[in-house]
């Protein structure tokens, strides 16, 4: 981050401020520990944070410190609309471009506050006022670890901020096994131990915790798993009519993307989950190597992301959705 930026936020942040924290659309583990670690730290430096997601967060995630004092902006547009204009700062963590928040981003084009972003996404948007985007980060959250850092307040690091910053850093890295993460995301999660993270159960409430309902359904996906073995790729579907018969609740097909990819000879997958009430398929896309998923998700499916790791959406039918996807890989 630039020494001028960090300046800059640094007079921002010396008075007491109103500041709205916001992760992207579908917030994953990295979106909400980065807010609410940047929440829990604003507030002992005696602001009045407050995080707006844009809509729900996963019940998996119901845990993390503060996440009951989240808004739901597409659950309560009114109240939360108010907020964000009153702030007199913005965040926005883990995402790069507005269109990342929904319909969130109407109110968002309006606000005049300045506007900061930390994020690890490829080619950022600049519609903030101080950029700290660097895509050689395995997450969001050790950026928040380094943004505390440059602003000279790493003392203020307590258990609380240091368990949202290693939720992140675990979900966003696959529990430390992407290429992302170096020797040095390895130093700040020893430094988040021993700052009182409880290594052993904050996994275990991530990745070990889930319903009988859940499990099944992973069942059915991983029986849904196509493999295209000539063009080394696998992917898996699953439609609203599967999901209502497992009683899918958000948060309950996170992770099973990364299944395609366990397959001997693989090195891309793609799920295919269909959403009924927005009318799109939501698509996940994984690869190992250098086949940038982030490239195909912007070039085909609306999306980006990482270059191992990407989303996008679809607006046809699954069929014709998986259709397009198998020519495409055809011509790969
Ligand atoms: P996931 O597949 O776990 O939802 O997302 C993988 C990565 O791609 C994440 O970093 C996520 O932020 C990004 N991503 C997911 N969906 C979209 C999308 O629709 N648009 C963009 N630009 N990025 C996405
Ligand atoms: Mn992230």
């Amino acid at each position: 981050m630039k020494n001028s930026d960090i300046q800059a936020i640094q007079l921002l942040l010396s008075t007491p401020k109103k500041i709205a924290i916001i992760p992207h659309r579908s917030p994953d583990g990295d979106a909400m520990g980065s807010t609410l670690a940047l929440y829990h730290f604003l507030l002992k430096l005696n602001h009045q944070p407050v995080v707006i997601a844009p809509n729900e967060f996963p019940e998996f995630l119901a845990w993390l410190p503060g996440s009951e004092t989240v808004f739901i902006f597409e659950k309560n547009k009114e109240n939360t609309t108010k907020i964000l204009q009153e702030a007199e700062l913005i965040f926005t963590l883990d995402f790069n471009a507005l269109h990342r928040v929904g319909e969130m981003e109407n109110v968002l084009k309006t606000l005049s506050a300045p506007f900061i972003m930390i994020d690890h996404h490829q080619k950022p948007d600049d519609y903030a006022t101080h950029t700290y985007s660097d895509t050689a980060f395995g997450s969001t959250c050790e950026m928040i670890y380094n943004f505390i850092g440059f602003l000279g307040q790493q003392n203020l690091i307590d258990k609380t901020i240091a368990t949202c910053i290693y939720t992140g850093i675990l979900t966003d890295s696959g529990s430390f096994k992407y290429p992302k993460t170096t020797g040095r995301t390895h130093r700040v999660v020893a430094d988040l131990i021993d700052l009182g993270v409880d290594n052993s159960e904050v996994p275990n409430l991530l990745f070990d915790n889930h319903s009988y309902n859940r499990l099944q359904l992973l069942g059915r996906a991983l029986q849904n798993l196509k493999v295209i073995p000539e063009h080394r790729t696998s992917f898996i579907t699953l439609t609203q009519e599967e999901l209502d018969t497992f009683h899918y609740v958000k948060g309950d097909t996170e992770g099973i993307v990364n299944y395609g990819l366990t397959i001997k000879g693989i090195i891309f997958t793609a799920i295919f989950i269909e959403n009924k009430d927005e009318k799109i398929i939501k698509i996940s896309f994984r690869s190992q190597g250098d086949f940038d998923v982030n490239q195909f998700a912007r070039d085909h499916f609306g999306g980006g992301g990482h270059i191992n790791a990407a989303g996008g959406k679809s607006d046809l039918s699954m069929e014709e959705t998986i259709k397009k996807f198998e020519d495409l890989v055809t011509k790969l």
